[in-house]
């Protein structure tokens, strides 16, 4: 029997395919706009700078100055070249930093956003902007933050480091793991989230084998489309609140803090949310929070928050942060067993469903 439910899925233009980029032009006259401010980080400056001359005078410059974090410094800089150089939307091309950029410019002044997404984090399809000033971090969720178009192009994710390829898969099978069991669930998020892990289990591990095989790039793309769609439509539990804990006070990175996580926390909240995580579980033939375990392993995923640089004695106070204002979860998050669940993380173990 389905059960009751509520369901507002973000509206977005998605394009999905290998040489798709050539659609920008298209996208940025469907917005009703003529000239973009195409953003990347310094590492993806040739692509972006590439981009704008193809796009000729519809490109109204390049910013190259996107940083992890969205410092708001940054965003003023931007905004300053945008209103300068008389743009009237924003291309943002590259992963979860630069999209936050975008985010940030259209935040503050609504201009019409286009992704051009090239990691598996799923900033692209949610409503939510996380940024820094003076060392804090603020998240906000607003419709004017959701970009309008999204493109995945594979071919882009060619170069993807096979290293930062499965770790950005993690996460993004991270956001699919805590939909499943998430309170405002609905039977179409579930669907998404479980098709989003078996894409990406199916990938990551021809990735690995041969960075540019296209159909994996293109298999690992269209889950992450999936996982950054339930993160954009359903609430999140102890999984990213432990991430955020330790990126927000330990500045641990990203994407690796997922990676690492993820069979823990999963472990943990696989005692009380068996049945949802099952069709996930099938997946990996057995329990998820050990099957997730070994397939990061597998795949050469670094295992242990000791490898990130995380002191021991700093999982004291990354515990009694994590259940200070806890977000909703399935278990209740008890001091004890999240101090035990870190322990077990730091050290690379198995995870264990006690913590
Ligand atoms: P990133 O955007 O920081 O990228 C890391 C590096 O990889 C950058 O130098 C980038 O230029 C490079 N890169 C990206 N794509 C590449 C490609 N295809 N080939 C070669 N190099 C490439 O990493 P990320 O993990 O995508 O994003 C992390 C950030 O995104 C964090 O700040 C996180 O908080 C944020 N995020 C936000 C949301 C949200 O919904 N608001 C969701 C997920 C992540």
């Amino acid at each position: 029997m389905v059960a009751s439910f509520q369901s507002t899925f973000n509206p977005a233009r998605i394009i999905f395919g290998p040489g798709k980029l050539d659609a920008v032009a298209d996208e940025i006259a469907g917005q009703g706009a003529s000239r973009a401010l195409i953003l990347s980080t310094p590492f993806q400056k040739a692509d972006a700078v590439a981009l704008a001359e193809v796009l000729g005078d519809k490109a109204a410059g390049v910013f190259a100055d996107a940083a992890m974090h969205t410092p708001v410094k940054v965003t003023e800089q931007a905004m300053a070249q945008y209103n300068e150089t008389g743009a009237d939307c924003v291309v943002a091309l590259g992963g979860g930093s630069t999209i936050g950029l975008g985010k940030a410019i259209a935040y503050r002044n609504d201009c019409p956003q286009i992704v051009v997404a090239t990691t598996y984090a799923g900033s692209e399809v949610t409503p939510i902007l996380g940024q820094t000033e003076d060392g804090i971090k603020t998240t906000v969720r607003d419709a004017s933050i959701l970009p309008e178009v999204v493109i995945y192009d594979p071919l882009l994710t060619l170069g993807l480091p096979v290293g930062m390829s499965v770790t950005s898969g993690l996460n993004a099978m991270a956001h699919s793991v805590e939909a499943l069991y998430a309170k405002d669930k609905n039977p179409v998020t579930s669907l998404m989230a479980v098709e989003g892990i078996r894409a990406l289990r199916d990938a990551l591990p021809v990735i690995v084998k041969t960075p540019e095989d296209e159909a994996a790039r293109g298999e690992a793309l269209y889950g992450s489309w999936l996982c950054g769609s339930v993160l954009g439509t359903v609430g999140m539990s102890l999984h990213h609140k432990l991430c955020h804990t330790l990126g927000g006070s330990f500045d641990t990175p990203h994407a690796e803090t997922h990676a690492i996580l993820i069979p823990h926390t999963t472990a943990y909240n696989e005692a009380v949310a068996k049945a949802d995580l099952q069709p996930a579980a099938d997946l990996f033939d057995g329990d998820l929070g050990t099957g997730l375990w070994e397939f990061a392993r597998d795949l050469g995923a670094p295992l242990s928050l000791r490898d990130l640089g995380l002191a021991e004695d700093d999982l004291d106070k990354a515990a009694d942060i994590a259940v200070k204002n806890p977000y909703w979860n399935p278990r209740p998050v008890e001091r004890e067993a999240i101090r035990a669940l870190l322990q077990n993380a730091w050290a690379g173990n198995r995870p264990t469903s006690g913590g």
